[in-house]
């Protein structure tokens, strides 16, 4: 198999490989990687006539009941992310776990070379065997790129790896999506030159599990520690989400491997707390159920779009509203009557907008 046929042309109907949804999941459930990524490629392929395998080879994903320990990583571009992740995967490794990683990058528009890209900033750990590296869908809406993320990590998943890291550029939407769909989430921040806090404003610092200050290496030693410091006071003013777990402040260099059992040790000592506290499995409830609600949402909307009616009176009552010959409340009205939903009398939560 040399090219992915699923890859080459999206506007094919039909997929040429006739393996079942069973066929897939036995040999990515056997460790066949070629498949893994195959079934990733249907995953991730736009074409509607690969839907409906895709979601076969989903639920017979989910019928394994394997999960990992999935770690969101986020940082601005050069904090160290794929330094940090290739060397803490491969001491993962070395303790026998299998590591998967996984990149969102909605602004990124890596096509063609990136899969190359993605390994060459992992030198280390795309040669393992025990590792497996898929960068960001290409393209699309963060909307999109979220799910195609999601559901790669079910496959990985029911692929037997251990730890899966999703990687994040820092972003504010993208972050937030990615908290969504882990169970621990690490912001990597630079030491800093001054007292201004990076990512406090950006509403990162409130996702964070742990914060690590990487480089802490060579000369920046005292300043990554004073960094910490500074940002271990200011975590302190903000309410912990959960009470038990005040998010800690360590200093790393993924460069020379310092630090890095430590910060393993705090993602261990986190989840054997929500395990204690048994919201472990109800926080990913609750990231099911909001995902859920987020594609339909998206769905509907992809489907609004692809009516030439309501499209019409999109344009049409959008030009009124701007005018303000409408109210937007009248517009919704008669967009919905367009596409055959009728007025709203009440929506879902009985609120008349
Ligand atoms: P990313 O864009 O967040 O993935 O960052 P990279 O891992 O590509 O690192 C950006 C640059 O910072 C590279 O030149 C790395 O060699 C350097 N770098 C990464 N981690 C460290 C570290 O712990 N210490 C030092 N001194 N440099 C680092």
């Amino acid at each position: 198999m040399n090219s992915d046929p699923l890859n080459s042309d999206p506007t094919h109907a039909e997929p040429k490989s006739h393996a079942s949804a069973e066929t897939y999941v036995a040999a990515i459930a056997a460790g066949d990687r070629a498949m893994l990524a195959r079934a990733i490629t249907l995953v991730e392929s736009r074409n509607p006539a690969h839907r409906k395998l895709a979601q076969e080879v989903l639920e017979a994903a989910a019928e394994l009941k394997r999960t990992g320990l999935r770690v969101g990583i986020t940082g601005v571009p050069g904090v160290g992310k794929s330094t940090t992740i290739d060397q803490l995967g491969i001491n993962l490794i070395a303790e026998g776990q299998r590591v998967a990683v996984l990149a969102v990058d909605p602004t990124s528009q890596r096509s063609g070379g990136s899969i190359l890209g993605d390994k060459t900033r992992m030198a280390r750990l795309s040669l393992s065997p025990d590792a497996y590296i898929r960068p960001s869908p290409t393209s699309g809406t963060l909307g999109g790129v979220t799910r195609k993320t999601r559901e790669t990590m079910a496959l990985v998943e029911a692929a037997g790896f251990d730890v899966i890291i999703v990687e994040t550029v820092g972003v504010g939407q993208s972050e937030t999506a990615v908290a969504g769909m882990v169970d621990i989430f690490v912001a990597l921040l630079l030491p800093g030159g001054g007292d201004e806090l990076q990512g406090i404003k950006k509403g990162v610092i409130e996702l964070a599990d742990i914060v690590a200050i990487n480089k802490a290496d060579g000369d920046n030693v005292k300043r990554a520690e004073r960094t910490a410091a500074n940002y271990q006071t200011a975590l302190g003013l903000l309410s912990p989400r959960i009470p038990e777990w005040q998010p800690p402040v360590l200093t790393i260099s993924g460069q020379d491997n310092l630090g890095l059992d430590q910060l393993w040790a705090l993602i261990v000592q986190h989840q054997a707390l929500l395990t204690r506290l048994g919201l472990r499995e109800s926080i990913r409830a609750e990231q099911a159920s909001a995902w859920l609600h987020e594609m339909v949402r998206d769905e509907l909307w992809t489907l609004f779009l692809r009516s030439a009616d309501g499209r019409k009176a999109l344009t049409a009552c959008d030009a009124a509203v701007r005018a303000g010959e409408m109210t937007p409340s009248r517009a919704v009205d008669q967009i919905l009557a367009a596409i055959g939903l009728g007025a709203r009398e009440t929506s879902a939560d009985g609120d008349r907008a």
